[in-house]
Order: structure tokens, then C-alpha cells, then sequence
């Protein structure tokens, strides 16, 4: 019997619009504090367990990652009773051994980003919420676990993803300036997402589906559309397959994580301080302090 409340939300990036093959239940507009998310939230079955689908850009991909609204996205899937994000990312690979069509799951993260809100918090009331990890571990292992299991190209992990502003590609400088710091990968959106997941007290971890070489690799073309649309194509194919042993594996489990319990010493601020309709708003993504 499925569930009634999704506990597992899946967030589709590039070229992962939906899950074909999934039985759609309902789908839904979820207002939030912070506005509407990206589109609706498809409320889908797989593996006999509820799933809440969001596609980071919209259907038919009509947001920039930089107009993404974040905040709304997790803020939604928190209130339908999502508890652990997976996040599907198409990403430019800065290491020969990172090869297109490979699936890869970073545990670190570079914020090159500049004109994004990346916290929940502000108005009044002060959280600073350890980041030093900034992807669930558990979510990451069970992710690396899966690929291997299904024979995918890639299963790498222990990389740095460099999150950058976009919506252009990087220079040549800017991508051997990113490989000079030892990062693996690169995209427009892991960032404000993970954070704000963290701050929201939800597992949160990539899973990043090479597309190209940036611009760095001799011999290489440089990022050229045609070929980044065919790899996305086949990576949403890879997608479809992982979401059901993923969705297997994580399902129905008690979170054996820190991350439910991320802001339980984060906030600063004096209750009697903290302005009514800031804590209103923060009731929505926190209803457990606030
Ligand atoms: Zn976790």
C-alpha cells in the first residue's frame, strides 16, 4: 500500500521534467511564504511509495537558475511531508577521469553563485546552521550504492561541485581556475538548494549526470549545445531507471542523520525579539521551533 504522505521529493534539473512510467496520483499547487515554487508538485507512485516530483526549471524549462525560487521549492516540499531530497543536476565535468554520461555524487560544494537569497533566515531573526557537510551523507551512500548496483556509468564520489551564477558557460580562465582548486564538477544549481534544504532540515544530496567537458580539455569542443542535449537525454533515460531502486532504498526509513536536526541550536535570536511575522514565515519551513 502506498503512503499517503510523500517523505521522499525528487527534484528533476535539466532534461528531467517528469517521470515517465510513474503513475501520477494528484498534483498540486503548494503556496509558500515565499511565493510559488517552480511548477506544480506531481505526487507520483513508484515502488509502492508516494513521491513528490518538482522540476527545478518548470515544465517546458522556463526558469534560469539564477530566477529559480528556492525557497519556495523546498519550503513546498516540506509541508507535504517530504523529509529526503534527491536532487538531479546536468553538470560540466573539470576532470578527464569525470567523462560524459557518467552519474557522480559530490560531497563538497565551491558557492560561486552572486545574486541568489540563500537563507531562510533574515527580518529579524539570525540562524547560522553548520555547512561543513553540505550534502546528507546517508542519502549520498545509499545514491553511490545504487548506481553501482544498476551498472550506470559513473558512481564516483568525494568530488567538489563549483556552483556558478551562469546562465552563460564558464571562461577558459574561470574553468582552469576551478580545476587549479581541485574540483571535479560544475552547474547553476546545487546552490541556494542545498543550503536552504540544510536550513530546512531536510536530507538533501546530488546527483550529478555529466553532460561535457566545460571548456578546459584540449581537443574538446567547447561546450556546445547540440552535444549537452543529447547527453541530457540519455542521463533523464539513467534518471528514470535509479529512481526505482533509490526510491526502494530509501523508503519508509527512520533518518539515521543529523540533518532533522540541523537549526536545533541555530538560532540566535532573543524569543522576545523576534518580529511576529518573520516567525509566521518561518513556521511554514521550521514549524518545530517556531
Ligand atoms: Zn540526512
Amino acid at each position: 500500500m502506498a503512503q499517503a504522505i510523500p517523505r521522499i521529493g525528487v527534484i528533476g534539473g535539466s532534461g528531467l521534467y517528469e517521470i515517465p512510467g510513474a503513475k501520477v496520483m494528484d498534483r498540486v499547487t503548494v503556496d509558500t511564504p515565499w511565493g510559488l515554487p517552480s511548477d506544480e508538485i506531481t505526487l507520483t507512485e513508484i515502488s509502492d511509495q508516494v513521491v513528490a516530483f518538482l522540476p527545478r526549471h518548470g515544465r517546458g524549462h522556463g526558469i534560469l537558475p539564477t530566477e529559480v525560487n528556492s525557497r519556495a521549492n523546498l519550503c513546498a516540499l516540506k509541508s507535504l511531508g517530504v523529509e529526503q531530497v534527491v536532487s538531479f543536476s546536468a553538470v560540466g565535468s573539470l576532470k578527464e577521469e569525470l567523462a560524459p554520461l557518467d552519474f557522480v555524487v559530490p560531497t563538497q560544494i565551491i558557492d560561486r553563485t552572486r545574486s541568489r537569497p540563500s537563507t531562510y533566515f533574515g527580518e529579524g531573526i539570525v540562524g547560522h546552521v553548520a555547512f561543513a557537510d553540505p550534502f546528507c551523507g546517508r542519502l549520498s551512500a545509499t545514491f553511490v550504492e545504487a548506481i553501482r548496483q544498476r551498472q550506470l556509468p559513473g558512481g564516483q564520489t568525494d568530488e567538489t561541485i563549483v556552483c556558478m551564477e551562469g546562465p552563460l558557460f564558464s571562461t577558459r580562465a574561470e574553468s582552469e581556475l576551478y580545476r587549479s582548486y581541485g574540483a571535479g564538477l560544475i552547474n547553476m544549481s546545487v546552490l541556494p538548494e542545498a543550503k536552504l534544504a540544510r536550513e530546512a532540515e531536510l536530507c538533501y544530496a546530488l546527483i550529478a549526470m555529466v553532460t561535457d567537458y566545460d571548456c578546459w580539455r584540449e581537443g574538446e569542443d567547447d561546450v556546445d549545445i547540440q552535444s549537452v542535449l543529447s547527453n541530457l537525454s540519455k542521463n533523464a533515460e539513467h534518471a528514470r531507471e535509479l529512481l526505482q531502486d533509490l526510491i526502494t532504498r530509501l523508503g519508509g526509513d527512520e533518518r539515521a542523520c543529523g540533518c532533522g536536526s540541523a537549526c536545533q541550536f541555530a538560532i540566535i535570536t532573543a524569543e522576545d525579539r523576534r518580529p511576529p511575522a518573520t516567525v509566521e514565515k518561518l513556521r511554514a519551513v521550521l514549524p518545530k521551533y517556531f
